[in-house]
């Protein structure tokens, strides 16, 4: 047998086909590689964060707590009275929403009001919801006032604010338990999971639960889809940046209205019945 130097083809180091098509054929993969497994990672991310246990949450949260008094910092989760009337009252309406929607006891979730002139209201883990004090003097009457609290706490029961933080959340407590986040981080986690915002599904499923707390509280839902329709009017008279916060957090709409008045036909639920009026103190109260 002999062995003999050939000269490979010319060909060998070219593929037939056209380089610029080759790459493009292998841009549109990575696209579409990254996109599949980011939608992967957000359905994941919200499964983890919906086997989170109550308890955990409210452990960070208490963490978080801990690190910002280390830091010297405010705590964002630390409750204060700066209103006692309006705070007290609040909770009483807040406690009558707990109970419509089923709240166990060992759920806890802690109303906290804020005085600063932002329209806004939120919820976020270790159950801390925040009314902000612009909102609140929007509001026309307590069946408003009962909506908007039940709607914040049913992102609380519904667990959004874990689900939408997902393995992000997972991930925190995991760092924590085992000693590995500092306090500094978990101060800025706080900080961050303040201006959480959720999907639009979840909002759809926290206004059909608020919905129902509602229609246990009053025996109808007049009022209810009023605090939407109020938040549109609002936006159509451009009430300015303060307005914002909200609007970026809770898609306003005439669909979302649409879907409140069309469960509650569905359900039967009576959309007439007399409106609760708000204590004759509330306005003087804000005015604190
Ligand atoms: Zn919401």
């Amino acid at each position: 047998m002999r062995y003999e130097d050939r000269t490979p083809d010319d060909g060998v180091n070219t593929p037939g086909r056209h380089p610029l098509r080759e790459f493009l054929r292998l841009a549109l993969m990575a696209v579409i590689a990254v996109v599949v497994l980011g939608f992967l990672l957000s359905v994941l991310g919200g499964r983890l964060g919906g086997l989170v246990p109550y308890k955990a949450e409210l452990w960070l949260a208490d963490r978080i707590d801990t690190a910002a008094q280390k830091a010297g910092q405010e705590s964002p989760f630390k409750q204060e009275i700066v209103n006692p009337e309006l705070q007290s009252y609040l909770q009483t309406v807040a406690d009558r929403v707990a109970a419509a929607l089923g709240i166990e006891q060992s759920m806890t979730v802690t109303l906290h009001y804020s005085d600063e002139d932002v329209v806004n209201a939120f919820a976020t883990i270790g159950g801390h919801v925040y009314f902000f004090k612009g909102l609140l003097s929007l509001l026309p009457h307590e069946n408003a006032l009962a909506m908007l609290v039940a709607h914040e706490y049913s992102h609380v029961t519904l667990r959004h604010p874990v689900k939408g933080l997902g393995g992000g959340l997972a991930l925190a407590i995991g760092t924590s338990a085992v000693g590995l986040s500092s306090e500094n981080g978990l101060f800025s986690l706080g900080t961050r999971l303040t201006s959480t915002g959720f999907s639009r599904s979840m909002e759809t499923q926290a206004d059909q639960s608020a919905l129902a707390a509602v229609y246990k509280m009053y025996g109808h839902v007049n009022g209810a889809a009023a605090l939407f329709e109020l938040f549109m009017q609002q936006r159509e008279r451009g009430a300015g940046t303060q307005f914002e916060k909200f609007v970026s957090t809770h898609p306003l709409d005439k669909e979302r209205i649409d879907q409140i008045n069309e469960l509650a036909r569905e359900n039967g639920w009576l959309d007439i019945g007399d409106l609760t009026p708000l204590p004759n103190e509330y306005r003087s109260w804000l005015q604190q």
